[in-house]
Formats: structure tokens, C-alpha cells, sequence
């Protein structure tokens, strides 16, 4: 067989992908492991992809996206993360990860670097994978509930950075960055002269704090913001997000776009343009809920002593196991991989384990707080239960 591209070749399939891959479907499970809104996508937005289907011609489109849905987006932009761009520099993509995706490939080539968060979301290993670029892990802190030390990272950067990568409200640990973080990973990027690419896929999940966009902290031409549908809109499965880049990133980034998919399916994108352009009370209403979910799981971690850190958005909630599991100090990380495993097999429970998030939670399991609450709340329940008497066997 000819070679593949080695990157693509030597890349281990992620825990949280590949557990989530096998309870794909189980109604026998109880589904904690992915950020996947417990409500249907609200009926006005789907009725737009009806009235798409039944009156227009589902035909091809501009690879950047359709005119009216750049212009809904900039405005929405502008509402939300406090900047406003302008209608062209914003492009359409398959989700927030396929403008991640194509920013990574305008700005990186093979054997650079990029800044990630660890723990971060694993979904960015694959995407470095496939754009030939090495990851280099900054630490997020428990002690600085979950945001970086902006002054750590200039050590991490060496001559082929390209991009640091930013995420908040961040996916798993919760945190909403500070203006004052936000403005000091800024700094680093200016300083060393890197992109920052910064995931705002949350940015309407706030609990507690408020969102600040790294793009809103500089007129520079140096931010790419990431937003999309599918969290605050329960739209995971229709695939529509968006890039906004500096002008000249702009015509690059629909260049990938057009080569990926050519364009979305216009009935897709009616749907974003009634979800950004429609009532917007459906977006608090399951932000309360995810709140209230949020609350009853600290319960739990509360009465048995886990509840370290209250998660200020995003819909996600870290637990310690090898706590959980009374895990001897000495026993090395707890090995949060076989115990997802085995909580699936075993208890019908599926959880992210912490380890897939990078290198600095082996021993934490992500849950989402996204689904029925009292499947959280047995699921939850379950796992601390199973963790307290399990020990990997031999
Ligand atoms: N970024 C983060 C931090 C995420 O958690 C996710 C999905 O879980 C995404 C991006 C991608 O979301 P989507 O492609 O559905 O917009």
C-alpha cells in the first residue's frame, strides 16, 4: 500500500470519540459523554427548514455563505461578543469545527505549532492532525478556576508557533476567561507575534461572569472568532457555525470551505437565519435549565465532599474519580480510560474520560449537563457509586 500522511497515520482515534462512537444509539444507556442539548431545536427554527424545502430550490451556493446569513451573523456578532464586523469578513461553516478546521489550515503548515488548552476540548487534536501541526498544551488551573496564567505561556512558544488557541467559556472545565486574562493572552500573541484562534462556541452558555471575545480587545488584524448554532440553539446536528477573520483571512477561509463541502445546504442555513434573526427567549430558557442541571449535579458532588468548582458556563462538569474512588496518592493517576470503559460496560453509564482532554486530568471524568436532568442525576449518582469500590483489574 502507498504511504498515508504520517500525521493522519500515527494519530490515535480520541477515548471521549471513540467511547462515544460505541453507545451511538443505545437508548439502554444514559448519555453523559457529549454536549448534546436535551431539547429539540425550537420549532420556529426548524419550520424555516420546512418552508426552505417546500419553496425554494435546494440548489448550490457561495462557498462563503449566502449574503443575508453573513450580514445575520455580523449583527449577531456584534450583539453577543461586543465587536461588529463587517458582513464580509465573516464566513459560513459546517459547524464551529469546520471554521476551526479551515482557519487551521489558512494559518498552519506542516511541522508548526499550536497553542491548545489542557485540559481542552479533543475534538482540536484531530484538526492539528489533519493540518500536519504539533500541538503544544497550555495549562488551564483548578487553582485559577480553570483559566491560564497568561505570563506562563511565553515559555511554550518557540520558532514555529503560528496560533494560540483560546476557548472560553471553555469546554471541559467551565471557566468564563477574565477581561483580564482575555487581554493578557492577547499580549502573549502580540508579543510573539502569533494568531490567536479563539473558540467562542459558548459564548451564550454564561452562568455566572460575562463573555469577552478576544477579538473585542484589539483593532489588530490578529483574531479569527469562532462561534456556532449548535449549543445555544440545540442545533448540534444541522451543522452551521461561522468564522470571523481579519479581511485578508477572509477570502483564504472560504477557499477551504468551498474545497471541504462547496456550500451547506440552503435549507440548514434558513434554519440559522431564523435562529439568529428570530426570538431570542428560547436561549435563555435552556440556559436556566442548563443552570438548574448544573445546581442538581453540584448537589450530588456536594454530599460527598467532590464539589470543587462551580462551573460558570459552557454545559460541563468535571469530577474528580480518583477522589471519588478514594485512590491511593501513591498509586500513580487514576486511570480514567478503563474506568469510562468499564462504566459503559458494567453500569450503562458513558462519560468523558479525563484523559482525553490532554495530559493534566488522567483522573477527572467530564460530565455534560446538557441532557434530561434526571438522567444527570441517576447517571451521576451511578458513576460515583461505581468509582467508590472500582480498582482496575490486573
Ligand atoms: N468547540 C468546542 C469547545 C466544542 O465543545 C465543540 C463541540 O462540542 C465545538 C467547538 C464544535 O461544535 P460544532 O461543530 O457543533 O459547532
Amino acid at each position: 500500500m502507498p504511504a498515508l500522511n504520517p500525521s493522519l497515520a500515527n494519530h490515535q482515534p480520541n477515548a471521549m470519540f471513540r467511547l462515544g462512537a460505541l453507545a451511538y444509539g443505545r437508548d439502554d444507556l444514559i448519555h453523559l459523554e457529549f454536549g448534546e442539548p436535551g431539547f429539540p431545536t425550537p420549532p420556529h427554527i426548524a419550520s424555516a427548514a420546512v418552508a426552505s424545502i417546500a419553496g425554494e430550490r435546494q440548489g448550490y451556493g457561495p462557498g462563503n455563505g449566502p449574503q443575508w446569513l453573513r450580514g445575520a451573523i455580523a449583527d449577531r456578532v456584534a450583539r453577543v461578543d461586543g465587536f461588529q464586523p463587517d458582513a464580509g469578513d465573516v464566513v459560513v461553516t459546517a459547524g464551529g469545527t469546520g471554521a476551526l478546521m479551515a482557519a487551521l489550515l489558512c494559518l498552519c503548515v506542516p511541522g508548526d505549532e499550536v497553542l491548545i488548552p489542557d485540559p481542552g476540548w479533543p475534538g482540536y487534536e484531530g484538526m492539528l492532525a489533519a493540518a500536519g501541526a504539533r500541538p503544544v498544551r497550555y495549562p488551564l488551573l483548578p487553582e485559577r478556576g480553570w483559566q491560564p496564567d497568561p505570563a506562563a505561556l511565553d515559555d511554550l512558544v518557540g520558532p514555529r508557533t503560528r496560533v494560540l488557541l483560546v476557548n472560553s467559556p471553555s469546554n471541559p472545565g467551565g471557566a468564563v476567561f477574565t477581561r483580564a486574562t482575555l487581554e493578557g493572552l492577547v499580549a502573549c500573541a502580540r508579543r510573539h507575534d502569533l494568531w490567536v484562534l479563539s473558540d467562542e462556541c459558548y459564548d451564550e452558555l454564561i452562568f455566572s461572569g460575562a463573555h469577552v471575545s478576544a477579538a473585542a480587545l484589539t483593532d489588530e488584524p490578529r483574531v479569527v472568532t469562532v462561534g456556532t448554532c449548535s449549543k445555544s440553539y440545540a442545533m448540534t446536528g444541522w451543522r452551521v457555525g461561522w468564522a470571523v477573520a481579519p479581511h485578508a483571512l477572509a477570502g483564504p477561509l472560504g477557499v477551504v470551505v468551498s474545497a471541504q463541502v462547496n456550500n451547506l445546504p440552503l435549507l440548514a442555513l434558513r434554519a440559522a437565519e431564523a435562529a439568529l434573526t428570530g426570538p431570542q427567549e428560547c436561549v435563555a430558557t435552556m440556559r436556566d435549565a442548563y443552570r438548574a442541571r448544573r445546581d442538581l449535579a453540584l448537589d450530588s458532588l456536594r454530599a460527598r465532599g467532590l464539589a470543587d468548582f462551580t462551573p460558570q458556563g459552557a454545559f460541563y462538569l468535571l469530577v474528580d474519580l480518583a477522589r471519588a474512588a478514594n485512590w491511593p496518592a501513591d498509586a500513580g493517576a487514576f486511570p480514567s480510560i478503563p474506568f469510562a470503559e468499564a462504566l459503559l460496560a458494567e453500569r450503562g453509564v458513558v462519560v468523558a474520560p479525563g484523559a482525553s482532554f490532554g495530559e493534566r486530568i488522567p483522573g477527572h471524568a467530564r460530565v455534560s449537563l446538557a441532557g434530561d436532568p434526571d438522567a444527570l442525576r441517576a447517571g451521576l449518582e451511578r458513576m460515583l457509586d461505581f468509582a467508590a469500590g472500582w480498582r482496575p483489574s490486573a
